[in-house]
């Protein structure tokens, strides 16, 4: 699904020196490189703070618990994403309240989220699912209208642009209130172990983050806010700065591997392609819309499963993401739920598949996928 090996072979020495930079001062924590690597972050997104941390999922909890949230608020977010945005809202004690997505981004419905909200409505969590932004227009006015805070899970978005209707464009990440981002390795700005981040332009909220994330200090052994621990290290710092000039152009590398994905998949009876915002599809080089963290078909007739295992028979790895809705699961089950309100999210877990998708993928990869889906679609 991932070539981080090869991706590493062009990036070596850089990698290695500023890691033996790292090695050679010892400071391991909070050290010259994270704070080389917040600045040229906040460069990069044009955002006032980046507060670096252990990972996406504590960088979500932070948001949180940064905004005051309080055990009963409720906070909306999508049935069809990564487990880690209910987790934490689940964890603070928060309610989460799960709602549809739209059936050709994949998306937060904003209908959907409209009709959910309740007196008791604190938060809106749009997740920029497989790299591109939600309905941001749409989102911001119903926090706008219903005083909500807007914290972006943009774990899987980081360097897409999404484009206001009046033509304005911002950095996804850099929309609502705040956001969270994951450096997990197969990100699309991955490191090499652990890490993530938390932006902001809002100043107050961004000096009560930076002390929670360091055990609510915000002087040496004066605690004055319940904080965590949750850091990101000077060595994973040193390999993000490696990478951070390129994300660019792994993120268009990406597109141009969807591009090709789009072309042979086109007009192919059982597939729907990937739904990108802007007209000319998100995967023109002028345009950074979409950053592909997945590239994800919807396969119709129940052909799904059969294909899964023919590529998997074949060699060709591929991800189902993500097979069970969130409100069906176990851990997050509420009899609030209503199945008619999850119409879409239960089709998906029933179509989707996503297939291998980095930065290093090459033309021959993509024929031989591409090759093996319609054959095996059409046979
Ligand atoms: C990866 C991911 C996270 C969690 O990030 P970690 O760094 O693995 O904790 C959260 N939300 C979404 C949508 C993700 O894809």
């Amino acid at each position: 699904m991932v070539d981080l090996v090869g991706q590493y072979q062009e990036i070596k020495e850089q990698v290695k020196s500023s890691m033996d930079n790292v090695l050679n001062n010892a400071a391991f924590i909070n050290g010259p490189e994270v704070h080389a690597f917040q600045k040229e972050l906040e460069d990069y997104l044009s955002v006032k703070h980046v507060i670096p941390c252990a990972n996406g999922t504590d960088a979500l909890q932070i948001c949180m618990m940064g905004l005051g949230l309080q055990p009963g608020d409720e906070v909306i977010t999508a049935d069809f994403t990564f487990a880690a945005t209910v987790e934490v809202i689940a964890l603070l004690q928060l309610t989460p309240v799960l709602v549809d997505v739209e059936p050709d981004t994949f998306n937060i419905d904003p209908k959907a989220i409209e009709k959910a909200i309740t007196p008791k409505t604190k938060a809106i969590v749009p997740v920029h699912l497989f790299g591109q932004c939600a309905n941001m227009d749409a989102i911001m006015e119903l926090a706008q209208k219903h005083n909500l805070f807007v914290i972006e899970d943009n774990a899987q978005g980081i360097g897409a642009t999404h484009t206001f209707e009046d033509g304005t464009k911002k950095k996804s990440g850099t929309i609502g209130h705040v956001a969270s981002t994951s450096f997990f390795p197969s990100k699309n700005l991955g490191c090499y172990g652990d890490g993530g981040a938390i932006f902001t332009n809002d100043d107050d909220l961004a000096h009560t983050i930076r002390g929670m994330v360091n055990h609510g200090m915000y002087k040496r052994y004066h605690h004055d806010v319940i904080g965590v621990n949750s850091r990101l290290d000077s060595l994973q710092a040193a390999v993000l700065r490696a990478k951070l000039p390129k994300l660019d152009v792994y993120n268009a590398k990406r597109r141009a591997a969807a591009r090709k994905y789009n072309e042979a998949f086109k007009g192919q009876a059982n597939i729907v392609l990937p739904k990108t915002v802007n007209d000319c599809e998100g995967i023109c080089d002028c345009c950074d819309c979409h950053v592909f963290h997945q590239y994800t078909l919807r396969i119709l007739k129940e052909k799904r499963d059969k294909l899964v295992q023919h590529l998997n028979e074949n060699g060709v790895p591929c991800g189902v993401y993500y097979p069970i809705p969130l409100h069906s699961q176990k851990a997050y089950l509420d009899e609030r739920y209503n199945e008619a309100d999850f119409k879409v999210t239960n089709q998906l877990v029933k179509e989707v598949i996503s297939l291998p998708m980095h930065t290093e993928l090459d033309d021959e990869q993509i024929d031989f996928i591409t090759k093996l889906v319609i054959d095996f679609l059409n046979d």
